[in-house]
């Protein structure tokens, strides 16, 4: 994944073990990229409130406001 050089902080344990959540109908090979922990999916249902990132050492999800463009 060349997208996401730096993956930010988790809030709630200051780990940056945190991976992209991506929308979307999950293919194999985003499966896969589940399974060795490289992303996460989040499934196809976009509400338009989603976070962005997943923290892989506490489970919490975040992102959702800080990210968006402004
Ligand atoms: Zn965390």
């Amino acid at each position: 994944m060349t997208l996401f050089k730096v993956n930010p902080k988790c809030p709630e344990c200051n780990s940056t073990n945190s991976i992209p959540i991506i929308y979307g109908l999950p293919s194999s090979e985003l499966a896969t990229e589940q399974n060795v922990g490289k992303l996460w999916l989040g499934g196809c249902c976009i509400t338009g409130n989603d976070p962005k990132w997943r923290c892989s050492k506490c489970g919490h999800h975040f992102g959702k406001e800080k990210w968006k463009h402004g």
